[in-house]
């Protein structure tokens, strides 16, 4: 049986999957600045000597983007798997129990170390599974095709963006998985079928400067934005409500259903608060206001004052809207002028806001009529031995570049590792559940791709 002489394969080669996985985090690809190439490197030099063609696509400073084909055979179904090979910084280091791209394993069951859960376990397991058909002889009618790419962590424009647009964009994709972390201990894995979307104002307070001995002769650009922040939560009533792809009640029930009983779900969710915050985020836009700039010297009042508002916009949600409220507010409620598109300032006192950066969320429609992702959660009940449930990402990913534009709707967000400890001191993954997405990645892709 096919499925069996994968697990088999797979449990055979353990240790050096293992190693191979070490060998992705001890290449060190924090970004900023990126170096994904040496990762890219890594990744060609596995897949080589079992005649996996790779493709790598640098750009900038020592970053690259890769892909690489199971067969030549475009005729078929097309399974992509995506991962990316970037990281975030680990921070002080010495906060580390061990040094974060030390890769360290220990008690033979555990590997510490930055990217381990976000995602190089994920990204590894994909590269393992590609390998492992492919070793196998197998003649599927479908393609694997495997993206790891660059610029995730700093939005992905250069990295999924790009390739959707370039390598992908003549290449039909009937089905995608990102290899992200999908755990939530101690809640079992998730399936991801939509995304959030990111916006990130800048507002910029514009007053006069003067002596501080004299306030009532400047305007304090400072009082200014204390005045917008008092009244930024009135935002709401000027934004169009926007629905959640999926409401409240469902998304509990798509959790309950992983529980033997309803009375036991409830216990559970009166025990852990962070599940109600996590349900919440996912039914509704959120924004927080989280850095201010403002003042060069305490004896001067400052003219300018400067407020990050990080945005978090339900799929489906658009961008515009929510500018437009925010000016309107600001010239509306807190009676401010509001500078324009133009470059003419609308006088000497006045705000600008403008769009830091503005990805919008995500979402597979269709995700409860496909029977393919009924196979891949059945797949991954038996494998984890455990029920998987469905649920959103209250963050942002890269999913929306496959889902939005029409690329590839059905795009699935599932990986080893804890969601938790992903950018966080001490990051690490359990080999066990590395193991089973390495199971899980592969069975999936020989099913997928026997059928015609
Ligand atoms: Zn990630």
């Amino acid at each position: 049986m096919s499925v069996e002489s994968i697990i088999t394969k797979i449990e055979q080669n353990k240790e050096i999957y293992v190693e191979f996985l070490r060998t992705l985090i001890q290449s060190d690809s924090v970004n900023p600045p990126g170096n994904e190439k040496n990762v890219a490197l890594i990744i060609e030099e596995f897949l080589k000597d079992i005649g996996i063609k790779t493709e790598i696509f640098p750009f900038g400073n020592n970053r690259a983007n890769l892909i690489a084909y199971l067969n030549k055979n475009f005729k078929g179904k097309n399974l992509l798997y995506n991962g990316h090979m970037d990281v975030v910084p680990p921070g002080s280091e010495t906060d580390w129990k061990y040094p974060p791209f030390s890769a360290l394993v220990k008690r033979k069951k555990i590997i510490y170390g930055r990217g381990s859960s976000d995602m190089k376990s994920g990204l590894a397991a994909m590269v393992i599974a590609l390998k492992v058909l492919k070793e196998l002889k197998f003649d599927l009618p479908g393609n694997l095709i495997l993206n790891a790419v660059a610029d995730e962590e700093t939005g992905g424009k250069f990295g999924t963006g790009w390739c959707v647009d370039n390598p992908l964009k003549s290449i039909k994709c009937d089905f995608a998985v990102i290899g992200e972390s999908t755990g939530l201990n101690p809640l079992p894995k998730a399936i991801l079928v939509g995304e959030k979307g990111h916006l990130i104002i800048k507002i910029t307070t514009h007053g006069i400067s003067g002596h501080s001995s004299m306030p009532a002769m400047s305007k304090n650009a400072i009082y200014m934005m204390t005045e917008i922040i008092e009244s930024l939560d009135k935002i709401d009533e000027y934004i169009l409500k926007s629905d959640p792809p999926i409401k409240l009640k469902k998304l509990k029930n798509l959790l309950a259903s992983t529980f033997p009983s309803e009375d036991i779900f409830n216990r559970i969710l009166n025990e852990q608060p962070e599940i109600e915050s996590l349900f919440q985020s996912l039914v509704s836009y959120s924004k927080a206001l989280t850095m201010i700039k403002g003042g060069i010297k305490v004896n001067v009042i400052p003219d300018t004052c400067e407020a990050l508002l990080d945005v978090r916009l339900l799929p489906g949600q658009q961008v515009d809207p929510i500018i437009e409220a925010l000016k309107k507010l600001i010239r509306d409620v807190v009676g401010y002028l509001v500078k324009d598109d133009t470059n003419n300032p609308p006088g000497e006192i006045f705000v600008e806001v403008e769009i830091v950066t503005a990805s919008e969320g995500s979402y597979w429609e269709n995700w409860e009529e496909s029977n393919e992702l009924n196979d891949f959660f059945e797949l991954v009940e038996t494998i984890y031995e455990k029920k998987p449930f469905y649920l959103l990402l209250p963050a942002s990913a890269d999913a929306h570049y496959l889902r939005n534009d029409g690329y590839c709707p059905q795009t699935i967000l599932f990986g080893p590792g804890k969601a938790r400890t992903a950018h966080a001191i001490d990051e690490n993954i359990e080999i066990l559940d590395f193991i089973r997405a390495i199971k899980v990645y592969a069975i999936f892709a020989y099913k997928f791709l026997s059928k015609k």
